[in-house]
């Protein structure tokens, strides 16, 4: 099928400037649900590169250049979106696959926006909290012609806060001597940042695997889980999943993990992490590895710290019935292919965490109207929006018998493509 439609005709997916995890996942998808590679030529490469390098002055008094890129990979739908990043490995090509992951992300759940991914080529961690805030305010300096609320919309990403936002939305603003809150999200509430978007990520994965359950009919009070990641996603999934009377048998942070067969308390789990810093010594429940955590006798696996946890030397060993992808990329190609063969189900990161960027979509529709909406409010809209998404995937991927990542792809990749025809960038099917 692949090769036949290579014959046919002359783009080929593998010359994609996409990473090799999505573009391994876009081939198998092209060649599951027949989308011809010609429509796939538009989504092969991100419409827009951005690269700036810039001086500060530092707090020594020297001048140092900054290195940044802004990936606005799509438009086709509305204005770019996407996070930034600080990271000294920050690298284009990365940004791009994210740039490219965002784009589908919002498709999934149908918002009217494109995606985006910006990174500086910083370790953060060397800098004084002034001079952060003059590189932020240099950074947007360099892009501001390339954002905005009907533009691009950055929020935050690795290493970058609300606080960061709201340097780089003051810079924005000063720039053009207005008030524009709709041009970066994740802001203090302060400044226009939306309720709930500190745990929608979770709540938005928490309302998915809830919605699973209930497809398959599991019993709900059965199911042993474990959550990779203690962090902001990991912790809260956690916490809203414990509220549910889900029973959490095992959390992880970098250090290691603790494990309970019977259930952890999780806001006993952590005060003890947040008092002691890590999960050692923890009496209701035993140290362990996080390659132990990884291989535990559960039912659903929950990867939320790093992305290619799953890997083709310990996917033979997942013991879980279904993994659900809060992190990024949890799961490499190779090990996605192993754990389909043996029946694991995966509810893939494009809609598992896509509760994120949605609640940014709703900060963004709040800034615009200058009408804010209180926590029960983003909340509900977040639950209606997760279940339609959910359900358009699962009930995709029955009706085409795939995974629901090649489904969640296929709707995504779709929906992006029907929008670029109707602009008239794709030539019609004969
Ligand atoms: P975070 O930095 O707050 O937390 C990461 C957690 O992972 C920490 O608890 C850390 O100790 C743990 N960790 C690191 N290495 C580990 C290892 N080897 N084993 C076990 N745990 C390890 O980050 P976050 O915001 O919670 O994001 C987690 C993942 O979710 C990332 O892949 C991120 O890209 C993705 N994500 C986050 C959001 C969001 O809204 N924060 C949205 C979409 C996707």
């Amino acid at each position: 099928m692949v090769k036949k439609a290579h014959e046919a005709h002359p783009v080929e997916p593998t010359n994609a400037t996409v990473c090799k995890t999505c573009n391994t996942h876009l081939l198998k998808i092209v060649s599951e649900l027949k989308i011809p590679f010609e429509e796939l030529s538009i989504l092969q490469q991100p419409r827009r590169v951005i690269n700036v390098n810039f001086p500060v002055r530092l707090d020594s008094g020297k001048v140092k250049i900054f290195e940044g890129y802004r990936v606005q990979y799509s438009h086709a739908r509305g204005p770019s979106k996407g996070g930034i990043r600080f990271h000294p490995k920050v690298d284009i090509e990365e940004i791009k696959m994210l740039a490219f992951l965002m784009s589908l992300k919002c498709a999934i759940i149908d918002i009217p926006y494109g995606g985006a991914k910006g990174g500086l080529v910083i370790d953060p961690k060397l800098y004084s909290k002034d001079e952060l805030e003059r590189i932020s305010r240099a950074f947007i300096q360099e892009i501001s012609n390339f954002i905005g609320p009907d533009l691009d919309i950055p929020a935050p990403d690795v290493n970058t806060t609300s606080q960061t936002m709201a340097w780089m939305l003051d810079e924005y603003e000063a720039i053009r001597g207005r008030k524009s809150p709709g041009t970066i999200t994740g802001k203090p509430t302060e400044l226009g940042g939306s309720q709930g978007r500190l745990y929608s990520t979770s709540l938005g994965g928490a309302i998915v695997l809830r919605e699973y359950i209930k497809k398959k009919r599991l019993n709900r009070v059965r199911l042993k889980i474990a959550i990779q990641g203690f962090g902001n996603v990991g912790f809260h999934l956690a916490r809203i999943l414990r509220e549910w009377k889900y029973k959490i048998v095992a959390v992880s942070d970098s250090k290691g993990a603790i494990y309970n067969p019977n259930g952890l308390d999780i806001q006993k789990v952590n005060e003890h992490k947040e008092r002691r810093g890590d999960f050692r010594g923890f009496k209701g429940g035993k140290y362990i590895t996080n390659e132990q955590l990884l291989e535990l006798p559960v039912d659903v696996l929950i990867p939320a710290a790093l992305e290619d946890t799953i890997h083709k030397g310990n996917a033979d060993k997942i013991k879980a019935k279904l993994v659900l992808e809060m992190a990024n990329s949890p799961i490499t190609p190779e090990a996605d292919e192993i754990l389909q063969k043996r029946r694991i189900s995966v509810i893939p990161d494009i809609l598992a965490n896509s509760g994120g960027v949605l609640v940014s979509y709703f900060e963004w529709v709040q800034n615009t109207q200058n009408y804010y909406w209180n926590e029960e409010e983003v909340n509900a809209r977040l639950e209606k929006s997760m279940v339609k998404a959910f359900d358009d995937v699962y009930e995709a991927s029955v009706k085409e018998g795939v995974s629901m990542r090649s489904a969640a792809f296929g709707i995504a990749i779709k929906r992006i493509i029907d929008a670029e025809k109707l602009r008239g960038h794709i030539n019609e099917r004969k």
